[in-house]
């Protein structure tokens, strides 16, 4: 599994999808509406692109103001990282992804919308939390801070980064140093394992820029942990996207990747030909809002300009997955965290790819387990590592002779999950220049590439874009 570090910009569009069902013909003309029956010709206001958490938002939002709109989704199902397992045996959910959501206005408004009953969050699997070496299968004595006072107290001046990437110029710059080094400075070794434990995703987090792990572990978290945060009532997170999909039926094109764009610079609106399951449908919209991780790979069908392909090749990015295992031969009830021995400057930190933890559910027997990666490890990769950590924690921790090996209950992607660009980008105007794309070519934009990586926040700044979608 060796390879080299953060890689930028990488293939990974169209990982998975409507590629494995067999292919009508493509259109001569794709972008001729003679081409297509009548009912593979969509025409709404607004078509969105990626059903997760912001396009999900966008497209119910938009509808309320009286907008139509389409979402191109290129799984089988809505909500991105949101996943829940439901326990077959007894109907119990399992939040084995997004756990809860930030209490402001713009989410309960949503919710509401939606008709999602929700209450203050509370821990659903309550686990007594047990620090392992996962290399050597060893407890490992961690004594992490247990809040974040002196973190809060530097990240409280900079309150303009919780809802917005408007930077002072020049960039202070404690936010262009990296993690390491910042922790250094401000003598903050008591907080570096809380903050690396509660902002996953990011594989070595000590090797990114401050202002990146800011806007992970930004104020919102840290009002989340301390009494701002809830969930459904249900203890379901995915109810949010069933909800959804009930009301936006046939809006929702699910398994459906674009192919190719027409995107005009004047206000003739954008055409977008699709490939959804085997067939081949057109839409044509006056305004395009691509919600997806903006990548190169990623946004290649969508006919990039010099200027928008000059932004988008800078991304780097770190891979996240999520599953859920049983028959590990573990105890309930315990959360394994991954950590190592003290030494200089690691702040009992492991390094990445790895999982951050592997934590008991309600479920008896089931984990899930929270994995990262600086590159783009496969499923088999990924698996094959959980596995062999397992078996080493067994002998220490659990039952080693417990039958079989561990059973992959569920496993899901988000790659990529995190997008940065360098010091050097962030001090030059990047999050400018980005957001200086908004409306142009007919093209809007939103998702935690543009904001950060927590829903209600990624809400909010959506929220500012609607009117001028809506415009
Ligand atoms: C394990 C985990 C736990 C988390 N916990 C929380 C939490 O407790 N609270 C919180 O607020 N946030 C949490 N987050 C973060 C939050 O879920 C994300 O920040 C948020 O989902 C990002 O929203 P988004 O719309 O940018 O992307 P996503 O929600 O990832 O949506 C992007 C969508 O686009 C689709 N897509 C991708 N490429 C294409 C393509 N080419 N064509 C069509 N569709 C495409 C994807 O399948 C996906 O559905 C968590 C994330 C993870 C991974």
């Amino acid at each position: 599994m060796h390879r080299p570090g953060i890689k930028t910009c990488m293939l990974i569009a169209l990982s998975s999808g409507p590629l494995s069902h067999a292919l009508a013909p493509k259109p001569r003309n794709p972008f001729d509406d003679q081409f297509y029956a009548p009912d593979d010709i969509i025409t709404r206001d607004v078509a969105i692109i990626g059903g997760g958490s912001s396009g999900t938002y966008s497209a119910i939002n938009l509808r309320a103001l009286g907008k139509s709109v389409v979402v191109v989704e290129k799984t089988p199902r809505m909500g991105g990282p949101t996943s829940t397992y439901v326990d077959p045996q007894t109907g119990v959910p399992v939040n084995y992804g997004v756990q809860a959501l930030y209490n402001i206005s713009v989410a309960t408004d949503y919710l509401d919308l939606l008709g999602v009953p929700m209450e203050p969050f509370h821990v659903l699997d309550p686990v007594t939390r047990v620090y392992a070496d996962f290399h050597a299968g060893k407890n490992v004595s961690v004594s992490p801070s247990p809040g974040f006072a002196g973190y809060a107290e530097q990240l409280g001046k900079y309150p303009f980064l919780e809802y917005t990437w408007d930077l002072p110029k020049p960039v202070p710059e404690d936010l262009l140093l990296p993690f390491r080094e910042f922790l250094a400075k401000y003598n903050l070794d008591d907080v570096a394992y809380s903050v690396y434990f509660s902002g996953p995703g990011y594989a070595n987090i000590l090797d990114q820029l401050t202002v990146n792990v800011f806007k992970l572990i930004d104020d919102s978290y840290l009002k989340s942990n301390s009494g701002s945060g809830m969930l459904p009532v249900s203890g379901n997170n995915g109810e949010l996207y069933d909800k959804a999909l009930d009301i936006l039926g046939s809006d929702v094109l699910l398994s459906t990747t674009v192919v190719d764009t027409k995107r005009s610079y004047n206000n003739s609106g954008i055409r977008l030909v699709v490939q959804s399951g085997s067939k081949w449908k057109l839409i044509k919209a006056s305004k395009l809002l691509i919600t997806i991780p903006p990548l190169l790979s990623n946004l290649a069908p969508f006919d990039l300009d010099a200027n928008e392909r000059n932004l988008f090749s800078q991304w780097n990015y770190t891979n996240y997955y999520i599953m859920l295992v049983n028959n590990t031969g573990l105890p309930d009830g315990i959360q394994f965290a991954n950590a190592v021995p003290s030494s200089a400057d690691s702040f009992n930190i492991p390094n990445f790819p790895g999982p951050y933890q592997i934590t008991s559910t309600r479920v008896p027997g089931l984990f899930y387990v929270w994995y990262a990666s600086p590159y783009d490890a496969t499923e088999a990769e990924v698996k094959a590592d959980v596995v062999a950590i397992i078996n080493r924690l067994r002998p220490t921790f659990g039952n080693s002779t417990i039958a079989g090996a561990p059973n992959f209950v569920e496993f899901r992607d988000r790659i990529p999950f995190k997008l940065v660009v360098s010091a050097e980008a962030i001090a030059t105007g990047f999050y400018d220049k980005l957001g200086a794309l908004q409306g142009r070519r007919n093209t809007w934009y939103t998702g935690a590439a543009f904001i950060s990586h927590d829903a209600s926040i990624i809400w909010h700044y959506t929220r500012s874009l609607l009117p001028g979608i809506v415009a």
